[in-house]
């Protein structure tokens, strides 16, 4: 019987096994692909305090090896069901049925869909969700990106390094991303901003070979022609595992305030799953911390 089992192997998660190791607690993590979770995918990251500059895979494995410092184990094993039996917990994978006292959700988002015809098909023909992962495909070719939030500029600004040139297709006539990327944004010369505009098609046989684009404002269409397009419009919570298990609120997300707890007993929610304000590796990170005080608490009481 474990003392917690947290599922997930993002910054919240790898937070709450340094915080549960440190805290003598006995804490397995399971999670289905790599420890980092989204960070993994990210070129840098320049506002993680005590860090000026840092890959996203850099700060991953110093978190990674931070929490395997103070004892905490990590499985890669994907968790398929939870089971409630009184103050015990079943978490079932796909090769073992663990027993816990205290469960922590963190098993993050993933990348939203533009939800137009042929975007399942073209995915990897061309589509993407990472310019991190993908950038390097089109080293001097010419690419779309989808958005106007931190993460677009972010991969609007890498690809500029990459390919020769690249489009940002925003949908109203300003960015949500913060000041200091937009600023270097449209500092960049091989990056052009189409405003007030949407995706409407997707066009090539085999792979995309360009899109299709409508003014929001005036409904002209227009076409052009490119060899990638980066999707990052957000991103979804993935809940779909605990959606019967704990309150999620309207769009997916599990309801839980700074405490992390949720509506049952011993279980927590951290990192970009649950319902905040402000989704950032350092928000990711307290909510770890956040959540081993609640769960110790818990401990005690149980
Ligand atoms: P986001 O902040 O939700 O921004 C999504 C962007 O996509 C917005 O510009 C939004 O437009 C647009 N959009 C949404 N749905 C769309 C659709 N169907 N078609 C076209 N455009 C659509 O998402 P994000 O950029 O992935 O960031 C998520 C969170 O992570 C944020 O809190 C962000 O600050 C954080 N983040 C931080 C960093 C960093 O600090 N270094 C890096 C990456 C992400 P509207 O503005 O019109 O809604």
């Amino acid at each position: 019987m474990k003392d917690i089992i947290i599922i997930g192997g993002g910054p919240a998660a790898l937070t709450a096994a340094l915080y549960a190791g440190r805290a003598g607690l006995d804490a397995l993590m399971l999670e289905k692909q790599y420890e980092g979770g989204q960070i993994v995918t990210t070129n840098e990251v320049e506002n993680y305090p005590g860090f000026r500059s840092i890959t996203g895979p850099e700060l991953a494995n110093t978190m990674y090896e931070h929490a395997k410092d103070f004892g905490s184990i990590m499985k890669y094993e994907e968790v398929i069901d939870i089971k409630i039996d009184g103050d015990i917990k079943k978490v079932v994978t796909g090769v073992n049925t663990y027993e816990s006292k205290v469960i922590i959700l963190s098993m993050g988002a993933k990348p939203k869909k533009i939800g137009i015809d042929r975007e399942e098909e073209l995915t990897g023909k061309g589509v993407s969700y990472c310019a991190t992962c993908d950038g390097g495909f089109f080293r001097k070719k010419i690419v779309a990106v989808i958005g106007g939030g931190d993460t677009a500029v972010e991969d609007a600004l890498h690809l500029s390094r990459i390919a020769e040139k690249v489009y940002v297709i925003v949908r109203r006539d300003s960015l949500r991303a913060n000041k200091s990327a937009q600023k270097k944004l449209f500092e960049t010369d091989n990056i052009e901003i189409i405003w007030n505009s949407g995706v409407t098609k997707l066009n090539g046989e085999e792979r995309l070979s360009g899109i299709e684009i409508k003014n929001n404002k005036d409904g002209k269409i227009d076409n052009l022609e490119v060899n990638g397009v980066f999707v990052a419009i957000g991103s979804d919570p993935s809940s779909e595992l605990v959606k019967d298990l704990v309150a999620l609120d309207k769009n997916g997300y599990i309801i839980a305030d700074e405490s992390c707890k949720t509506n049952v007993d011993g279980i927590f929610a951290i990192g970009d799953i649950r319902t905040k304000e402000v989704r950032q590796v350092l928000t990711a990170a307290a909510d770890g911390a956040v959540s081993i005080y609640g769960a110790e608490k818990y401990l005690i009481n149980h």
